[in-house]
C-alpha cells in the first residue's frame, strides 16, 4: 500500500462552489511528503477500511475526537503588516487623515529592524493562531524590513506573499516616508523580488515576492509603468488598492481621466496574479476588465465600514465571475480574524440589500439581491482566496496543500451550542463560522506542517 506522510480521519468542511459547502463526514485525508492532499477517501470507498487498518496505530495517524472538525486554513488577501502596531486605534478619521496623521508616521519606524522584528514576529504568530495559513502582505517602503517579514513567514511556516511598498511621488508622500526617487523604488523592488525568490528555494510552503504600488495616488506614472514591467519580467503577483473611497476614486479620475481599474490596466498592473484591495467603486466595465484579466478583488468588509464610504456589491461581482477573496486589511480593519471578517461580509451585504435609512420607504432603501450567505463568506475566506492567488490552496481536495485548521466545538469552558450528537452538519458548520473564537482553533497546519497548537 502507498505510504503517506500523514493520515487524518474526521469530519471536514470545504467549498464546492461559492454557494455550496461540502460536509465531508468521517473522511480520510491522506497527505504526502510535499504536504499535498493526495487522496480524500469517503467511508463508502472500497479501500477506506484497508487504509484505516493500515494507519490507525501509526504515529502519523490522527483521528479527530468528538466535537472536532477540520476547515481549510484561511487566506487573508490584504494585511498591512506594520499597521498591526496600531490595530484598533485611529478608526475615527477619514482615509486621507488616517494615512497622514497615523499610518505613515508608524510605517516610517520600520526602518528600524529591531522594531520590525518585534511587530512582524507577533503578527505572523497571531494570524496563524487565528487560522490564517496564507497572507498577502504589504510591508513598508523599506527593502530590508520587508525582507525580514518574508523570512519570518518562512521560519514560522506561514505561506507569505510579501510586497515592499512603492510610494515615490514627492508631491503626495511626506519626506520622512517615501522612496528616495523613482529609480531607487524600482531598483529596490527588483532586488527584493530576486532575494525573496532566492529565499523561497528552501521554503516548503512557499514565500512569494509581490509587486506593490501602494495605490495610484502615491506613485508617479513612471513608477507604475516600471512596476508593471517588473511583474511581467519576473512573473510575480501584484497588489494595490483600487477605487477604495470617494476621495481615492475621485483623485484618480481627476489625475488620469479614468477609473483606477483602467489606469492600473494601462500600467500593466492587472494580470492573473493581481489582487486589488477594496474596489468599492468599480462599475460594470471595471468589473468586466477584472474578470477578463483574472484580477481578483480583496474584499475587506470591516475596513470598508470605516473607510470606504460604501458597501461593495460583492454578490453582483461574484455573479459576474470575478475572483474574490477576503482581507482583514489590518489596521483599516481592526481584527486579525477572518472569522470576524466573514461575519461582517454577511452583515454588510444584508445592510446593503435592505438599506439603512429608516426615513426612506422600504422599496427605496436598499439594493435588491445584494445579500451573501455565510457559505459564500466561507468561500471568500478559503477557496476564493486560493483562486485569487492562482495557488492550489483553500480547499480540502486532492491536489491542494494540506493547509487546515482544527476547530474544537467541545472545548471545556468554550463549548459551542451543539446539543445533539446527530445535529445536521451544515448547522454545525454555521455555528462554527459564526461563533468560533481563536481559542477554538486547536491546531493549524500549512503544507502538512503543524504551525500552531493549543493542545
Ligand atoms: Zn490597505
Amino acid at each position: 500500500m502507498k505510504r503517506y506522510a500523514q493520515v487524518f480521519q474526521g469530519t471536514a468542511f470545504t467549498s464546492k462552489s461559492p454557494k455550496e459547502v461540502d460536509c465531508l463526514r468521517e473522511h480520510l485525508f491522506c497527505i504526502n511528503e510535499e504536504g499535498i492532499i493526495e487522496r480524500v477517501v469517503a467511508p463508502e470507498a472500497a479501500d477506506y477500511q484497508a487504509i484505516l487498518d493500515d494507519y490507525r496505530d501509526e504515529p502519523n495517524f490522527q483521528r479527530l475526537t468528538q466535537g472536532q472538525f477540520i476547515l481549510p486554513g484561511f487566506i487573508d488577501l490584504h494585511v498591512h503588516a506594520p499597521q498591526w502596531a496600531q490595530a484598533g486605534t485611529a478608526l475615527d478619521v477619514p482615509l486621507y487623515d488616517w494615512l497622514h496623521t497615523h499610518t505613515f508616521p508608524l510605517e516610517s519606524k520600520f526602518s528600524d529592524l529591531e522594531f520590525a522584528q518585534e511587530v512582524y514576529d507577533d503578527l505572523v504568530s497571531a494570524l496563524l493562531a487565528n487560522g490564517t495559513t496564507t497572507a498577502l502582505y504589504f510591508a513598508t517602503v523599506h527593502k530590508e524590513s520587508s525582507l525580514l517579514l518574508a523570512r519570518i513567514c518562512a521560519s514560522k511556516g506561514q505561506r507569505g506573499l510579501v510586497g515592499k511598498v512603492v510610494m515615490d511621488d514627492p508631491e503626495q508622500n511626506p519626506e520622512y516616508y517615501r522612496d528616495a526617487d523613482t529609480r531607487t523604488a524600482l531598483e529596490d523592488t527588483e532586488q527584493f523580488i530576486i532575494e525573496v525568490k532566492r529565499l523561497a528555494e528552501s521554503v516548503k510552503q512557499g514565500v512569494y515576492p509581490v509587486v506593490t504600488p501602494r495605490f495610484i495616488p502615491s506613485c508617479t506614472d513612471e513608477a507604475l509603468k516600471g512596476l508593471g514591467e517588473l511583474a511581467a519580467k519576473h512573473d510575480t503577483h501584484i497588489q494595490s488598492h483600487c477605487s477604495e473611497s470617494d476621495w481615492a476614486h475621485g483623485y484618480v479620475q481627476e489625475r488620469l481621466g479614468k477609473h483606477d481599474a483602467f489606469a492600473l490596466h494601462d500600467f500593466g498592473l492587472l494580470r492573473e496574479k493581481s489582487v486589488m484591495a477594496h474596489c468599492n467603486f468599480l462599475d460594470e466595465a471595471d468589473a468586466a476588465l477584472f474578470a477578463e484579466t483574472g484580477t481578483a478583488i480583496s474584499h475587506c468588509p470591516i475596513s470598508n465600514a470605516y473607510f470606504a464610504n460604501s458597501v461593495i456589491p460583492i454578490a453582483r461581482w461574484l455573479d459576474k465571475g470575478v475572483d474574490i477573496g477576503l482581507g482583514s486589511d489590518i489596521s483599516g480593519g481592526f481584527s486579525p480574524s477572518l472569522f470576524d471578517n466573514a461575519r461582517q461580509a454577511v452583515i454588510s451585504s444584508r445592510m446593503l440589500e435592505d438599506g439603512v435609512n429608516p426615513a426612506l420607504p422600504a422599496k427605496q432603501r436598499g439594493v435588491p439581491a445584494s445579500r451573501i450567505l455565510i457559505n459564500e463568506a466561507f468561500y471568500l475566506a478559503t477557496a476564493g482566496g486560493g483562486e485569487s492567488l492562482s495557488l492550489p490552496i483553500g480547499r480540502l481536495a486532492e491536489g491542494f496543500a494540506w493547509d487546515a485548521q482544527m476547530i474544537d466545538t467541545a472545548l471545556p469552558g468554550g463549548k459551542l451550542p451543539i446539543f445533539d450528537a446527530n445535529e445536521d452538519l451544515h448547522d454545525i458548520f454555521q455555528k462554527i463560522m459564526y461563533l468560533s473564537r481563536p481559542e477554538h482553533i486547536r491546531e493549524v497546519w500549512v503544507q502538512g506542517e503543524k504551525v500552531h497548537s493549543r493542545a
